[in-house]
């Protein structure tokens, strides 16, 4: 307990000692309230849970995730407590829109890599696991194939998806689909990009261009993301057009 009550009183002095010292000092004390609000997340996730979010809300406590892009979150899914809503209100005055603009620059979570795929398939080469898969005529989509060669373990993935695109209306956003599977590294490094294992999908690529703000709305990338999907917006350099199986 004493050594607890120690850092937090020289918590503050040694930040601004500290800046004295610093080579780069622009944005520093941004980059470190940062940290602090990703330590902030990780510590009181019980609390920050408990209070500020309703159950089946988007849980509090991933470690570089900051507390505003938590808020951002359940602010779109309406999942904010009252008390949650005011602290969104709160950040909100103090930088206009914080909350949300915060949830863009995340990375959300660690995506499926090519090496762990590599491991469970063997080389791409192979096309183990791979079938062509008939969509079934409830799904048909006009701009998507009748038959997607895919992953046999991404079929439950498209059914949940194209589910939610045609319940929600969503379905009108998607304008060209632009592929699945083809044996090919990520954009711009040595990565095997999960496209090899047929474990990913583009769509609307022409207006979705690498590293170009989203062109897809908010509850379109939702029907993929509540289907077991990850998406390119998260990435550092964003590639919005892309989807890929969030677990394999
Ligand atoms: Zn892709």
């Amino acid at each position: 307990m004493i050594l607890l009550v120690v850092a937090w009183i020289l918590f503050f002095p040694v930040s601004l000692l500290n800046y004295f010292f610093l080579k780069n000092k622009k944005g520093a004390f941004r980059r470190t309230a940062r940290r602090i609000d990703c330590f902030a997340n990780k510590e009181f996730k019980p609390l920050w849970n408990h209070i500020l979010i309703k159950a089946g809300g988007y849980q509090f406590g991933r470690r570089k995730e900051t507390l505003s892009s938590v808020l951002g979150k359940n602010g779109r899914t309406n999942t904010l407590t009252i008390y949650g809503k005011r602290v969104y209100w709160i950040l909100d005055k103090l930088e206009r829109n914080h909350c949300e603009s915060s949830i863009n620059n995340n990375l959300k979570k660690k995506m499926v890599t090519g090496i762990q795929c590599l491991k469970k398939y063997g080389t791409p080469e192979l096309e183990k696991n791979m079938t062509l898969w008939e969509v079934p005529k409830e799904l048909e989509i006009a701009v998507v194939p009748k038959k997607i060669y895919c992953n046999k373990d991404l079929i439950p993935h498209l059914v949940v998806a194209f589910t939610n695109l045609i319940s929600t209306g969503r379905v009108k956003e998607l304008r060209t689909w632009d592929g699945c599977f083809a044996i090919r590294k990520v954009e711009g490094s040595e990565n095997i990009s999960l496209h090899s294992f047929g474990l990913a999908i583009d769509v609307n690529s022409a207006w979705n261009l690498l590293g170009q703000p989203s062109t897809l709305s908010p509850e379109f990338v939702k029907c993929f993301t509540d289907a077991g999907w990850d998406w390119g917006g998260w990435l550092r350099v964003k590639d919005c057009s892309h989807f890929q199986i969030s677990k394999i």
